[in-house]
């Protein structure tokens, strides 16, 4: 296995940083060593902070239709960049080589979407108060903006951010998750090669907490972007509100996917194993807790667990695997801890519920039934391919178990009652509903959660929000 190392880059080079520090990159389908991330001290964050201001100057000025430009010829060249850039995915991260593949080619359409609205950015004219005044609503870039990405997602994630702040004007010091550098590495050269003024892509790796609190206490930074889990988001936010600093929060879920009795049980079933078990279950949108109605239980549970039985577990670049193992061994200890306690308070297992060998970080599809609500798994983001399944029997009841959470991300139902689909789509208290639908995150969908899942948005229409700031102009003529 080749070896690879990430560099940094910053004020227009690539450099590995001042210290000379390194941390080590894993593969977790086998816990080798596959690569290196250079670790960015102090003094080598002040020179990014800096080359990402003056990088503003230049950025800010080239015009929206160009920007545009820039940003569509970056997302054609990581499409030709696909399949290289989805391997190196799936042997830092684990996905299955063509979940990876599929990955990059998000990342490009978020791009792709980047541009449009870059060319769509509208600033406003409104009638004035007198003869020859005119009132005008301008949007400015609010600067450089400090990006914190995680490692599940690990292109389409920093894609995200950076399509849209640099379709707004702005320019970044971003730091990605150290686990998963190289695809945020062709991120940055495929940006490069489009056109982006060099200074106004940073890119840093280090000790997150040091990252992150250098950052975002430097009065160049203006606005704050984080992706990731809920007390990491909590930390961040409040570290941005000390500075008086705007911040996007893309925080965890733990989705309610609930099931009526008068679906296709056994399609439905189907359906939502082959969604819950993508990414090996860590994805922030995943189905996350399954909730079926009294008269379907029985078939829904038998119909689920053979669909998981058919998963084919094993190292992503084996074109048979249809689920990678696990991300790093954070995920595989708090999987097994939470299917500990589970099974400690009663809950019952039909299919999976331990780790598989002892070599690469596998646990295979895992199927619970009368999960206690109170216990970890049922509280806090399992992310991982546990699914506990537990039975209901009024709506009423099912809703309020499904809000029960702090967490307000997104939540599924599943029903042919016309009536039944509106009444609880208006009762959920989340960002995101899927109506017979478990959908992924578009480029062309404004995504957000609601409660502890965070605030602000990215994609959609509303992809440039986060980036901006109004100026209001007021002009006489005398
Ligand atoms: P974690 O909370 O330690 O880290 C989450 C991410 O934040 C990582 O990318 C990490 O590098 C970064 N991070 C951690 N501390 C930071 C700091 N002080 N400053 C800046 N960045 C920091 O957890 P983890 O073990 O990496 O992941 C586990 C949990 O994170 C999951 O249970 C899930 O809830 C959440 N998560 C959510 C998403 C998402 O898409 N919303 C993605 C990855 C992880």
């Amino acid at each position: 296995m080749s070896s690879s190392l990430a560099k940094l880059f910053i004020a227009g080079e690539w450099t590995e940083g001042s210290s000379g520090e390194r941390l080590p990159v894993y593969n977790p389908a086998t816990e080798e060593l596959v690569g290196e991330v250079c670790v960015a001290a102090a003094e080598d964050l002040d020179t990014a902070i800096e080359a990402a201001q003056v990088g503003l100057g230049e950025w800010r000025k080239v015009p929206a239709w160009d920007k545009g430009t820039i940003l569509f010829d970056a997302a054609r060249q990581l499409r030709g960049r696909a399949e290289d850039v989805g391997r190196s995915i799936t042997i830092e991260e684990g996905k299955p080589l063509q979940e990876a593949v599929a990955e990059v080619r998000r990342a490009a359409d978020f791009l792709e979407w980047g541009a449009g609205e870059a060319r769509r950015l509208y600033d406003r004219v409104h009638a004035g108060r007198s003869v020859g005044n005119v009132f005008q609503v301008r949007f400015e870039p609010i600067g450089v903006v400090a990006a914190f990405t995680p490692w599940n997602f690990p292109i389409v994630q920093l894609a995200k951010k950076i399509a849209a702040l640099l379709a707004a004007g702005c320019t970044c010091v971003a730091k990605p998750a150290e686990e998963t550098p190289t695809s945020c590495v062709a991120l940055i050269e495929v940006l490069l090669d489009a056109g982006v003024p060099p200074l106004a892509l940073n890119l840093v790796f280090g000790i997150p907490d040091k990252i992150s609190s250098h950052l975002i206490a430097s009065p160049h930074i203006q606005k704050v972007t984080f992706t990731g889990s809920v007390p990491v988001g909590k930390l961040l936010a409040s570290m941005a509100g000390k500075y008086m600093k705007p911040a996007t929060m893309e925080l965890g879920g733990h989705a309610a996917a609930i099931v009526f009795d008068d679906v296709n049980v056994e399609k439905v079933a189907r359906y939502l194993a082959a969604r819950k078990f993508v990414n090996a279950g860590q994805v922030c949108v995943a189905p996350t807790r399954f909730y079926v109605q009294d008269a379907a239980y029985d078939r829904f549970l038998t119909s689920f667990t053979e669909a998981a039985n058919k998963i084919v577990l094993g190292d992503g670049l084996r074109p048979q695997t249809t689920m990678g193992p696990l991300a790093n061994r954070r995920r595989l200890d708090a999987i097994e801890q939470m299917v500990a306690e589970a099974t400690e308070s009663g809950a019952k297992i039909h299919s999976g519920g331990s780790r598989i060998g002892n070599r690469g970080l596998y646990y295979p599809p895992t199927v619970l039934s009368e999960v206690d609500p109170n216990c970890s798994m049922m509280q806090s983001e399992p992310f991982g391919p546990v699914a506990p399944v537990n039975r209901f029997s009024s709506e009423h009841q099912v809703i309020e178990a499904a809000n029960s959470l702090d967490f307000g991300l997104s939540s599924y139902v599943f029903t042919q009652d016309i009536g039944r689909q509106e009444r609880v789509c208006a009762d959920l208290q989340v960002g995101m509903v899927g109506v017979n639908d478990v959908p992924f995150h578009l480029p062309e969908l404004p995504f957000g959660g609601w409660k502890d899942s965070g605030y602000g948005t990215e994609g959609g229409i509303e992809m440039l929000q986060g980036y901006l700031k109004p100026k209001v102009v007021s002009t006489t003529a005398f």
